[in-house]
């Protein structure tokens, strides 16, 4: 059996960081599942269908035509029919539009397989929200990286600020409480560690640490 680790957890808890630093250490695959929702919604935009409209943007989600290229500078580029949507995807919009697509089960469902499909030898970390719970459940290792909403409203705020845009601290703060809510709220796969998750919390702890005790865990 192919190996995966998953790291799961909510938006801004350092998982991408550190499920990127996990794949690059130990020479594996990286599957950011998030990126697949994210394109589902920037994709309903391309094409006119409204994130509500359900059966419709499980159609979108079923025949996704999306591309993932690593470029030279270690970025991985993301397009949608050949059409790079790296940078949509990643604005508090295309947030939220992955989060309100994510909450319609035949999208979930549209998407379960070709995550799977990422498991790839020598071995797959997966970043997502139920990677262990749900997309594979038989992982032998399994992180559940948290942090307090006001740390990761301020870690996103810095970043945004860092890129030179003008954000309110407030309405990140805002807008993660309300991510939060309904990606845990929601009646399928809601945000939950898996039973048998690590669970990580670097609300105080640097991200160097974080990333130290997870390599403990899978050098055990
Ligand atoms: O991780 P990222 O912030 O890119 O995820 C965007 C949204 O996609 C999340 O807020 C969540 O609603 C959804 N998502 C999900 N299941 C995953 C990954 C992401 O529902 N495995």
């Amino acid at each position: 059996e192919i190996p995966v680790i998953t790291v799961d957890g909510p938006s801004g808890a350092g998982k991408g960081t550190i499920s990127h630093m996990l794949a690059d250490n130990l020479g594996w695959h990286f599957l950011d599942s998030g990126a697949l929702y994210r394109v589902t919604g920037q994709a309903c935009l391309i094409e006119g269908v409204s994130w509500d409209d359900a059966p419709a943007v499980a159609e979108i989600a079923r025949h996704l035509a999306v591309s993932f290229t690593r470029a030279d500078s270690g970025e991985v580029l993301v397009a949608y029919k050949g059409q790079d949507v790296s940078r949509a995807i990643r604005t508090e919009e295309g947030g939220r539009g992955a989060s309100t697509v994510a909450a319609i089960p035949a999208v979930r469902d549209a998407l379960l397989a070709r995550q799977q499909d990422f498991r790839q030898a020598p071995g797959l970390v997966a970043d997502g929200r139920d990677m262990g719970t749900v997309v594979f459940p038989d992982a032998p290792l399994k992180f559940y990286l948290t942090a307090s909403a006001e740390e990761r409203a301020q870690r996103r705020y810095k970043q945004l600020i860092a890129k030179g845009e003008g954000v309110s601290l407030a309405r990140l703060l805002e807008d993660i409480e309300e991510r939060d809510a309904r990606d845990s709220q929601r009646s399928v796969s809601p945000l939950l560690p898996a039973e048998d998750a690590i669970i990580v919390d670097s609300t105080a702890t640097p991200i160097g640490d974080v990333f130290a005790q997870v390599m403990l865990k899978v050098s055990e």
